[in-house]
């Protein structure tokens, strides 16, 4: 394995943390803390984001990826806003999958 490979399986293994974080965060709620863990959730959460963004940051440091900034990089987020809200809006209103009233 190469260091290329090494940060792309640490972009995953990131990737991955997130995911279990929020599912941690949808099981017991972002405000919990968890026994023996200083952190909330909702902490931990953003702390795995936070990882994450290092190591693309190391992707981008060795010329491997390129990262959005500025104007550019606040439109790709704007962006992917406008499509969450899009499915959500479907998911509550055409498969009653999502109560968006109630629900925070
Ligand atoms: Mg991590």
């Amino acid at each position: 394995m190469n260091r290329t490979e090494y940060l792309l399986i640490q972009a995953g293994s990131e990737c991955n943390e997130i995911a279990h974080r929020a599912s941690k965060a949808l099981h017991f709620g972002l405000q919990e803390v968890q026994p023996e863990q200083p952190l909330s959730n909702a902490e931990r959460l953003v702390g795995e984001y936070v990882d994450l963004l290092a190591v693309m940051e190391m992707l981008e440091n060795d010329e491997l990826i390129h990262m959005p900034t500025g104007e550019e990089l606040r439109s790709q987020i704007a962006a992917k806003k406008a499509k969450v809200e899009k499915f959500m809006r479907f998911a509550s209103e055409q498969c009653g999958t999502v109560q968006l009233e109630s629900s925070k």
